[in-house]
């Protein structure tokens, strides 16, 4: 796992998160609306159609009261009930059949006149109730002698002394075509939702689904709020598990209540597309940040990772300037490469001076066997030729016998100042062994390396070595051309030189 996809883990996460925090805030917000707005429009439906079912009531009293105003003064005419009942049959088709009752509950008149009723007495439950309680009333709903689901809406008639006649009224049907049910029926408020009717029993006197009139509304919430004759509105899980969206309003006259119910799943299908629009309004910008971040990520994690991989192999040549090129536009990164730079060159440095040591003699400061052999290997692979001189001091075991070896050591250190006066910067020298020494000098003739191995003779044995005084040296001289092949072959030729002119009397030099 690396940076990058760490950032970018994260920065997909959050706009995840975010999306769907938004989305869901926002789903929960517009369906709270949607169920708050349906309450109400419900609540506000079945009011309305309470308070126009309440002024049809009112209308039928009034003309009932007239009617029976009419025929309370002649009230034996029968030609003037009958065409009284016509009238309120007729004039207004506000019922589906008009009857004139006397005390005694004889039908007097009818219309229409073909439902045959005259001369009979009533016994329907509307009849007797009519009869009983000589007041204006409506009804229970109730099965008529014809099979009808109806309700009777009657007024009583008396007689100018106040005796009771009898009284007129009208039925009308709940189940078949009547004005009352076409009032009902017409649902204004939208699709999906359905209004149906319940009297003071909770019975269903009206539905949109015939099927269910006459039938007892389901208990729960709505039935409790709806049997106290008010108005109001809730949500509750009807008894089949569907959620439903209630408003509910009571008449007065009838203690009817008008319920207008909308299913919740109906209400919040609008949802549905609003979410869709939603997410289609949210989603490009959503995938321009993921690519956003995706760009950013690369940003901040390349330097790093850059470095990581820099941190890798850091012994690596190059890998100085590597680091070097590696962009750092912010603090962390800045501070690790300059870290790791100072790093690199700290090592670099120890390594350089490890390495010098390890080439060096530590009494002289001049090259060693390992450092003579870098050297050889550089001019070989370099195809360079050179000279060589190898010398070794004369008589030396003499000097520390007589002086001590630490005198000795400090001869040592002399003829390495000798070596070094006499030589180019370009030469190598190097103390191969107790008190011999090598020169190497690059791309030089043999004359003039006998001539500088001479002059060191000669500056040797001239100079005053404290404590010691005079010190002579024997040298041989060998060349190597890149045709030679090994170079140690030359170091073997200039030392046999040397051997010579130590048998052939010491202090001098010996051309191979
Ligand atoms: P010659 O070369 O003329 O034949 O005689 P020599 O006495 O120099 O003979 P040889 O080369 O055999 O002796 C080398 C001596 O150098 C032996 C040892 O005592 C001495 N020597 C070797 N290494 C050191 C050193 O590091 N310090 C000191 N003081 N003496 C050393
Ligand atoms: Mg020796
Ligand atoms: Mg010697």
């Amino acid at each position: 796992m690396d940076l990058r996809r760490l950032i970018l883990i994260l920065a997909v996460m959050s706009a995840l998160v975010t999306l769907a925090n938004g989305f869901f805030a926002t789903y929960q917000v517009q369906r709270q609306l949607l169920i708050d707005d349906t309450l109400e429009a419900n609540r506000n439906y079945a009011a309305k159609l309470a308070d126009t079912t309440n002024l049809f009531f009112v209308s039928l009293y009034r003309q009932l009261a007239y009617s029976s105003a009419m025929i309370s003064a002649d009230f034996g005419n029968s030609a003037l009930l009958q065409s009284e009942a016509q009238r309120l049959l007729l004039q207004t088709n506000s019922f589906n059949s008009v009857a004139v009752v006397n005390a005694e509950g004889v039908v007097l008149a009818t219309s229409p006149e073909s439902i045959q009723i005259k001369g009979r007495k009533l016994t329907t439950p509307g009849a007797l109730q009519a009869l009983r309680i000589r007041v204006p009333n409506i009804s229970e709903p109730y099965v008529s002698v014809t099979g009808n689901l109806l309700i009777f809406i009657s007024s009583p008639v008396f007689a100018e002394d106040g005796t009771y006649l009898g009284y007129v009224g009208g039925t009308i049907y709940l189940k078949q075509k009547s004005i009352l049910n076409e009032m009902l029926g017409q649902n204004f408020h939208g699709a999906g939702s359905y209004t149906y009717v319940v009297d003071d029993e909770r019975k269903i006197i009206y539905h949109d689904d015939a099927a269910r009139i006459g039938q007892p509304m389901a208990h729960g919430e709505l039935s409790t709020a709806v049997q106290r004759q008010g108005r109001g509105s809730l949500q509750e899980a009807s008894q089949s598990g569907i959620n439903i969206l209630a408003g509910f309003a009571a008449e007065p006259l009838s203690h009817w209540s008008i319920i207008t119910i909308r299913t919740t799943d109906n209400t919040l299908m609008s949802l549905r597309g609003l979410m869709l629009s939603v997410l289609h309004r949210t989603l490009p910008l959503t995938l321009l940040t993921l690519v956003a971040a995706w760009l950013f990520a690369r940003l901040i994690s390349q330097p790093l990772w850059l470095l990581a991989r820099s941190a890798n192999d850091m012994d690596r040549t190059g890998v100085f300037d590597d680091i070097t090129r590696i962009p750092s536009w912010y603090f962390e990164v800045a501070q690790l490469k300059r870290a790791m730079l100072v790093g690199i060159s700290l090592l670099q440095k120890k390594i350089g001076t490890l390495k010098t040591e390890v080439q060096t003699d530590p009494l002289t400061g001049l090259h060693n066997r390992r450092g003579l052999s870098l050297a050889l290997a550089a001019y070989s692979s370099a195809n360079q030729g050179f000279a060589v001189i190898a010398f070794d001091i004369d008589k030396f075991k003499k000097v520390n016998d007589t002086y001590g070896h630490d005198v000795g050591d400090q001869v040592l250190e002399c003829m390495a100042q000798q070596l070094r006066a006499c030589s180019r910067s370009e030469d190598v020298l190097c103390r191969i062994g107790g008190e011999e020494f090598l020169m190497l000098l690059p791309a030089t003739p043999m004359g003039i390396a006998t001539d500088i191995a001479e002059r060191l003779r000669a500056n040797v044995a001239a100079a005053d070595f404290p404590s010691v005084g005079r010190v002579y040296i024997s040298a041989g001289v060998a060349l190597w051309s890149p045709e030679a092949g090994n170079p140690e072959q030359a170091l073997k030729q200039a030392d046999d030189a040397l051997y010579r002119a130590k048998a052939q009397g010491r202090n001098q030099v010996v051309v191979a």
